[in-house]
């Protein structure tokens, strides 16, 4: 790390103290991202990573709240383990079952959010009217995959959402639970080796699973790049790293991409508009990447 790249945070005896909680967090961008945008704005606030054994949780909320941390984030395994230890969730974090944003409000009440959600949809934005009406595919049927399909039913209303799985009764799941946003019945559930031809038709490929993700960058969660076409879009949630091998394949193939360090800049940006009432200076957010990962 050289001198330029170092991003100095005052710490003093009126910091405001923000934390991620999950584990692993070792290596997680979080801190670099916060950071960067807190000495942006000369803003007294600090954002440390700690890892938080399963067990654990409950005392690490009980400890945000006794030292009056300004907030958190959560990441996995703990976005559900945390809901009953807030005093309230916001109606999208109990719509999707997980909170990765805590924010301490008036009277020390703690307050949890899912900021996945807008983090997701603001990279799509240029793309919404062309998705409007369209089938989209998303591939996986875990915490992400549940998130993607919230943001898309409520914000984007495609005309179908193909929940690709390769444990299919974990999508079915996804979509009983979703129901109630869902009055179009537009989710429905294909096992990954059938849903070829829907891939094929689709406007939007989501990837919300982790193939593809370091130490494993030659994997792909879609192995047949013929399917892609310039009139698609992908967008991969896999950050790291930046250019993954389906971002690769589809873009060779003419398609629109869209990288996973968007949402997470902009699921960050969610977060950091809570805690500070400001918007992340997102060009120093991604000055601050692009010299950490050079
Ligand atoms: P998760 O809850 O563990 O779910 C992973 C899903 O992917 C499961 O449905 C799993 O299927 C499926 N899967 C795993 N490997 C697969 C493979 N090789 N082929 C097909 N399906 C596979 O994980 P998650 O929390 O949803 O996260 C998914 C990914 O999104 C992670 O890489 C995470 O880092 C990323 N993410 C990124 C952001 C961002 O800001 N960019 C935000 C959230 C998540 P089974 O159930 O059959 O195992």
């Amino acid at each position: 790390m050289t001198a330029a790249n170092r991003i100095l945070v005052p710490v003093d005896a009126r910091t405001s103290l923000v934390t991620l909680i999950g584990d692993p967090v070792s290596h997680s961008l979080s801190p670099l991202i916060h950071n960067a945008a807190f000495r942006e704005h000369d803003l007294n606030f600090a954002y440390v990573a700690m890892r938080v054994e399963e067990s654990a949780v409950s005392a690490a909320v009980a400890g945000l709240r006794a030292l009056e941390f300004a907030g958190a984030n959560v990441t996995a395994p703990h976005k559900q383990a945390v809901i009953p230890e807030l005093d309230r969730i916001s109606e999208q974090a109990r719509a999707v079952g997980a909170v990765n944003t805590i924010v301490r409000h008036e009277h020390g009440r703690l307050e949890g959010d899912n900021t996945d959600i807008a983090g997701f949809l603001t990279p799509l934005l240029p793309y919404a009217d062309r998705l409007r009406s369209a089938p989209i595919t998303v591939l996986g049927a875990g915490g992400a995959a549940r998130a993607v399909a919230y943001a898309l039913l409520t914000s984007i209303h495609p005309e179908r959402i193909t929940l690709a799985a390769r444990t299919p009764e974990k999508a079915e799941r996804i979509a009983a639970d979703l129901a109630e946003f869902d009055a179009s019945a537009a989710l429905n559930v294909s096992p990954y080796e059938s849903c070829r031809d829907e891939v094929r038709r689709s406007s939007l490929i989501v990837n919300a699973t982790p193939a593809g993700t370091h130490p494993n960058v030659d994997d792909t969660p879609w192995t047949h790049p013929e399917d892609f076409s310039s009139d698609q879009i992908v967008y991969d949630l896999v950050y790291n790293p930046r250019e993954t091998r389906l971002l690769r394949e589809a873009y060779d193939r003419g398609a629109a991409t869209i990288e996973g360090l968007e949402m997470l800049i902009s699921q960050a940006a969610a977060a950091y508009a809570q805690w500070t009432g400001r918007e992340m200076p997102t060009h120093v957010v991604r000055e601050a990447l692009r010299i950490s990962s050079s």
